[in-house]
């Protein structure tokens, strides 16, 4: 199983298309190290997030206690605390570090709504490189302001030896927006194309199985289905700052429990976990983040092996690359389907711009009022 925790909603990056940082948590009030104690050994896959998750000042005792338990760590966080990381580093070298990046220069500042972003990410990047990081990388949301330079942006990640992770616009209760709609969604699928290709070239094997996922972001973007169903609440779960459990970070209704007031196997045995599940099945939400999108992609069993359709995906296109052809996109996503959205929306950057905070309380009625989520 995977499990996503939220640390904080505290963030020190003004993002366009996440607004986390005009609704921060009270730190006093975030889950805590007694909370976190209660998840088993044998995870999976953990990811530590926000937020941002260097705002956690005992980031480092949550690593030392949770490292043990998972089989992969990971740590997502917008790298402009970098420094933050780096005795974590020392101490566990093979925990995979992604810091988001849009872009370079103003690509990722205005859409960040960060000063000098990308440079203070690069910067971290070496010099995490330098003391020993296995798995480093950027993790960047392909939209209309950045898909022109994403190939640069692998090719960068690719000369230097860090990964390059992909995501897409899509709504979800804790960004506190749901506009997060493309304006020319085959723009962005053109682009995409070139970065499948791109991905399936080189001898990462890593790569190749990324353009598959690539191809399903393709396939949201373009309003076709889902290309695997979702497994949330069996293979994957969130965990809010609050320690409520969810399914997904899409839809307020799944949720589980709570972590801090139950104990985990509570939560698993309750009678609610069928229903959500349920609920997940049916769900229509046609959505394809990476936690959704990676769990699908392996095997249950043996969740270090992928499964079927994306490694026959996977070996019929690198062949077809290999030897000089072209992938043929329209065999797998119908771009017929594109929802060209009759209002073009636009997305406010906040780079200098000072927005009133508003600080969510845990005595608040969270979620419910933030609309619904729809990933059109
Ligand atoms: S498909 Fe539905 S249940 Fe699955 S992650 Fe998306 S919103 Fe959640």
């Amino acid at each position: 199983m995977d499990v996503c925790v939220i640390l904080t909603y505290r963030c020190n990056s003004k993002c366009s298309m996440c607004y986390v940082w005009q609704n921060p948590t009270k730190a006093d009030e975030e889950i805590s190290l007694n909370t976190l104690r209660k998840i088993p050994s044998g995870i999976d896959y953990l990811n530590l997030t926000g937020g941002e998750p260097t705002l956690r000042l005992d980031l480092p005792e949550i690593v030392d206690l949770l490292y043990p338990k998972a089989m992969t760590l990971e740590i997502s966080s917008n790298g402009l605390l970098s420094e933050r990381l780096e005795p974590i580093i020392r101490k566990y070298p093979d925990i995979k570090i992604r810091f988001s990046l849009e872009g370079f220069g103003e690509t990722n500042n205005m859409i960040r709504g960060e000063r000098d972003g990308d440079k203070k990410k690069i910067d971290g990047l070496f010099r995490l490189k330098k003391l020993g990081a296995k798995d480093i990388g950027i993790a960047t949301v392909i939209q209309d302001d950045n898909s022109e330079g994403v190939v640069e942006l692998f090719r960068f990640a690719k000369k230097h030896g860090f990964e390059l992770a992909t995501s897409t616009l899509h709504n979800g209760f804790q960004f506190h927006k749901s506009d997060n709609f493309p304006y020319d969604r085959l723009k962005i699928a053109k682009y995409m194309e070139d970065l499948i290709a791109e991905m399936l070239k080189g001898v990462n094997v890593k790569n190749w199985f990324r353009a598959y996922l690539n191809m399903g972001l393709m396939a949201k973007l373009l309003g076709n289905r889902r290309m695997l169903p979702c497994a949330a609440a069996e293979d994957f779960i969130f965990i809010d700052p609050w320690s409520d459990v969810y399914a997904c970070n899409v839809r307020p209704d799944l949720k589980l429990g709570n972590l801090e007031t139950q104990d985990w196997d509570e939560i698993w045995n309750s009678p609610s976990v069928e229903e959500v599940r349920e609920k997940v099945h049916n769900c229509t939400q046609n959505c394809w983040m990476v936690g959704s999108a990676k769990t699908a992609m392996r095997q249950k069993k043996y969740p270090k092996l992928p499964s079927a359709g994306p490694l026959l995906w996977v070996v019929y296109n690198k062949l077809k690359i290999m030897f000089g052809g072209k992938i043929n996109f329209e065999r797998y996503i119908d771009n017929k389907t594109a929802a060209q959205d009759k209002q073009v929306y636009y997305r406010e950057f906040y780079l200098n711009k000072d927005v009133k905070r508003n600080i969510q309380l845990k005595s608040d009625n969270h979620y419910s009022i933030f609309g619904k989520f729809i990933n059109k």
